[in-house]
C-alpha cells in the first residue's frame, strides 16, 4: 500500500489544497493530510480547529485521513509508512523553498520522495493568508474556501 503525506498549515484549508488533496489521492492508496502544529508563524486557527476543519473539507472523499503532526516531517512520515511528500507549487517564488525542503527532507530519509503537484490555473494566485485578509474585513470568501468551513471562518473573526 502506497502511502502519501500532504503537510502544511492550511491556516485554514483552500479550494487550492482541496483540489491538491483530490488529485493526490489517485497517486497514493492512503492519504495522510499533515496538519503542522508548531509552525513558526503565528495561526489563526488551533492545530485542532485546522483538523476539524479539514475533516469537513474532506468528507466524502475516501483514502483520507487528516492529522496533526509535530517535529520532523519525515519522522512523521516513517511512523506512518509514508514514502511519498506530497506538496503543491504555485509559482515559481515556491520553487526555491520547496527544492531546499525536498532535497533536505531525501537526505533525512531517503526512503522517501517528494511529488510536486503543480497548482490548477484556477487557484494558482490563493492562499491561506488572502482568505485570512478577506475574512477579517467580512469579504465574500465563497470562491475560495470549501462552502463547509465558510461560517466557521466569519466567526473566527466575529469572536476575535
Ligand atoms: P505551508 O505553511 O507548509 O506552506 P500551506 O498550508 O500554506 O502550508 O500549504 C500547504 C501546501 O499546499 C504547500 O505545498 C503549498 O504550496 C500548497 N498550496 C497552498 N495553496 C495552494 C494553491 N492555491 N494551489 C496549490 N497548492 C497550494
Amino acid at each position: 500500500m502506497r502511502i502519501g503525506i500532504y503537510p502544511g498549515s492550511f491556516d485554514p484549508v483552500t479550494l487550492g489544497h482541496l483540489d491538491i488533496i483530490m488529485r493526490a489521492t489517485r497517486l497514493v492508496d492512503l492519504l495522510v493530510i499533515g496538519v503542522l502544529k508548531n509552525s513558526s508563524k503565528k495561526a489563526l486557527f488551533s492545530a485542532q480547529e485546522r483538523v476539524e476543519l479539514l475533516e469537513r473539507a474532506t468528507k466524502g472523499i475516501s483514502g483520507v485521513t487528516v492529522e496533526s503532526y509535530d517535529g520532523l516531517l519525515v519522522e512523521f512520515a516513517r511512523e506512518r509508512g509514508a514514502s511519498v511528500l506530497v506538496r503543491g507549487l504555485r509559482a515559481v517564488t515556491d520553487f526555491e523553498y520547496e527544492l531546499q525542503l525536498a532535497q533536505t527532507n531525501h537526505k533525512l530519509n531517503p526512503f522517501v520522495d517528494t511529488v510536486f503537484l503543480t497548482t490548477s490555473v484556477d487557484y494558482a494566485y490563493l492562499s491561506s493568508s488572502i482568505v485570512r485578509e478577506i475574512a477579517s474585513y467580512g469579504g465574500d470568501i465563497s470562491q475560495f474556501v470549501p462552502a463547509a468551513i465558510i461560517d466557521t471562518i466569519y466567526e473566527k473573526y466575529q469572536n476575535r
